[in-house]
C-alpha cells in the first residue's frame, strides 16, 4: 500500500460517514476494481446490523439476440436501507460522490424505475480507490480538505446468505472520458 493510499484510506468518505464500517477484501466480482490500491468495506448500520438492503434506480436495457428480451439494469443513485430499525441513506449518487459529482459534472444515469435490489438485507461491501495518484498530491499540496471524497472508481456488491455476490453496479468517472 502506498503511502498515499495509506493516508487517504484512513480517512473515510462522506457517503459512507453514515454506516459502520469493517475492512474487507476486495470481493473476486467481475467489475469490481481489484489490486493492492483498492479499498473495500463491509457496511453496517449503526444500530448493530450487517445485513442491509439496497433499493436502486433501474433502467430498462434490451439484450440478448436481436436484443428481443429487455432487463431492468440497476443504476445509481443507491440507497442503504437497514431492515432492524428502519434507517435509510444515500449510498451513492455519482452526480455527487466521487471525481466528477464533486467536481460538479458528475451525471446521474437516465432511469426508468427504482426498486429493491434483493428481497431480503444481505451482506454489503463496497471498494474503491484512488489511482489518478498525481492528481491526488497535488490536491493534497494544495490543501484541499477533503480528497478522500474525490474517489476515482467505486463499485457496490450485494451477497444475500448463501448467495454468490452480485454487483450492483461499478462506475469509473475518471475513466468514463476514455470510453
Ligand atoms: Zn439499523
Amino acid at each position: 500500500m502506498s503511502d498515499l493510499l495509506a493516508l487517504l484510506g484512513a480517512r473515510i468518505p462522506a457517503n459512507l460517514a453514515p454506516f459502520m464500517l469493517a475492512s474487507v477484501t476486495a470481493p473476486a466480482v467481475r467489475g469490481v476494481p481489484h489490486g493492492p490500491d483498492v479499498l473495500a468495506r463491509r457496511l453496517g448500520c449503526p444500530c448493530g446490523s450487517w445485513e442491509l438492503k439496497l433499493r436502486t434506480a433501474r433502467r430498462r436495457e434490451r439484450r440478448g439476440l436481436f436484443g428481443r428480451k429487455t432487463v431492468a439494469a440497476p443504476v445509481a443513485p443507491v440507497h442503504a436501507a437497514c431492515p432492524v430499525c428502519g434507517r435509510e441513506v444515500l449510498l451513492f449518487d455519482p452526480a455527487q460522490h466521487g471525481w466528477h459529482g464533486r467536481h460538479g459534472d458528475g451525471v446521474r444515469p437516465r432511469a426508468d424505475d427504482e426498486a429493491w435490489f434483493a428481497n431480503a438485507a444481505g451482506e454489503v461491501v463496497v471498494a474503491y480507490a484512488y489511482r489518478a495518484e498525481d492528481a491526488y498530491r497535488a490536491m493534497l499540496a494544495d490543501g484541499c480538505p477533503d480528497p478522500q471524497d474525490w474517489f476515482d472508481c467505486f463499485a457496490i456488491v450485494f451477497r444475500a446468505a448463501g448467495a454468490q455476490p452480485l454487483l450492483v453496479l461499478s462506475e469509473e468517472p475518471y475513466r468514463r472520458l476514455d470510453r
